[in-house]
């Protein structure tokens, strides 16, 4: 019995996910754990085997698979369970509402609209058992995004001897992240790393300012030097051809403790995006070496809490072509392209296995206060996911 990707979207919506992104206040919204049981509950009625995997106490990847005894590919489909938080939203969050051929809700677009797409699509594989489909595993991941947990996880399943014996201890020859690309194929993107510089001052009463050094005004001749080695940037790094130059940005800034005090600390928080090539751990000492000959006074880099991972186009063409066949022969022209923002495919890519992104929805309606998705891109989307599969051999 085929599984509407509709009605399955309209499931997913209804049940929050929310990642609290660093909250501690995190209320019944919050987290991954209905979603989970829900995404247990489908595969079990599917009759196909999974299995549930925690990534941290609390929230887990849900994982299933199936077999194809006449296939010698496998591949992995990937969508994570999360959703931004819904603060400030015009629209209810979590009761799906169609209206002008569009599902409102939160994550109707980033990602719900392309897990229903894949299940749906996966369903139809396991009823039709297409001769030409591979084996394929559908992985449901958590905490993608905030701080990448569960697909970190789910990639040590088979490049970690320690973890084999899950639905997928081998590597699979394509992994197909479900994301907003309005049925394009992402095929490179770049990463973030994101961490904190803190400068340091003396406190004192903002009376005798002469007795303190300000960690404020240290800042803002850190700023001044950031600002320079942002615009240096696209010159000293040469830009990739498809996710142009590597970026930096400064998005926070904290210090001081009151207007008459002068300040001993100060911190900013940094968003560092590498492009393919680049080593997502060394940009942090890029910086601190820039720095250092134009301060006379030391600067704390804080450990970061993600590392950019970017996804180069060098391994996976072969397969974006062939999906691209089969998303022109139902949706018209497409393309290959490369994006700013960050996937899930980067952190499966750098265990080998060619990475790919596609999805119905736009990235532009992704985490936006009244986020949507066109139903017949849901549907076009689902098409062509099957399409590809009953025949990839
Ligand atoms: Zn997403």
């Amino acid at each position: 019995m085929p599984v509407d990707p509709l009605t399955l979207l309209k499931e997913l919506v209804a049940i929050p996910s929310v990642n609290p992104m660093g909250r501690d206040d995190a209320g019944p919204e919050f987290y991954e754990t209905r979603l989970t049981e829900h995404l247990m509950g489908f595969f079990e009625r599917l009759g196909v085997e999974h299995e549930r995997i925690e990534v941290v106490p609390g929230r887990s990847n849900v994982i299933a698979r199936y077999d194809n005894p006449a296939a010698t590919t496998t591949i992995l489909l990937d969508a994570h369970q999360d959703t931004v938080p819904v603060d400030g939203m015009t629209i209810e969050p979590f009761t799906p509402v169609e209206r002008d051929g569009k599902l409102y809700g939160r994550g109707a677009c980033d990602v719900k609209g392309g897990m229903a797409a894949i299940l749906a699509a996966f369903s139809r594989i396991v009823d039709e058992k297409p001769s030409g489909a591979p084996n394929i595993v559908v992985s449901c991941t958590c905490d993608e995004e905030a701080t990448v947990q569960g697909v970190v996880d789910l990639a040590k399943l088979w490049s970690d001897p320690a973890r084999s014996g899950s639905l997928i201890s081998a590597p699979p020859d394509l992994a197909l992240v479900a994301e907003p690309t309005d049925l394009d194929i992402v095929v490179a993107h770049r990463g973030a790393t994101r961490w904190k510089l803190r400068t340091h001052g003396k406190a004192c009463h903002s009376s005798r300012p002469d007795e303190g050094v300000s960690a404020i005004y240290r800042m803002g001749r850190v700023l001044c030097c950031l600002e320079e080695y942002a615009d240096t940037l696209a010159e000293t790094i040469a830009p990739h051809p498809l996710c142009g130059p590597p970026t930096f940005s400064v998005g926070l800034i904290a210090g001081g403790i009151s207007v008459n005090t002068v300040p001993d600390e100060c911190t900013i928080e940094i968003d560092r995006r590498v492009i393919p090539g680049e080593d997502g751990t060394n940009v942090i000492e890029q910086v601190a070496d820039f720095l250092r000959p134009r301060l006379d006074f030391d600067v704390e880099m804080l450990p970061p809490w993600v590392i950019g991972c970017s996804l180069s186009d060098h391994n996976n063409g072969a397969w974006a072509d062939r999906l691209l066949e089969h998303i022109e022969a139902v949706a018209g022209p497409h393309q290959k392209l490369g994006a700013p923002y960050g996937t899930n495919a980067a952190r499966i890519a750098v265990t080998g296995v060619p990475a790919i992104v596609f999805g119905p929805g736009s990235i532009a309606q992704a985490h936006t206060k009244d986020e949507w998705i066109v139903v017949e891109e849901l549907r076009v989307g689902s098409e062509v996911l099957y399409r590809f599969l009953a025949d990839v051999g």
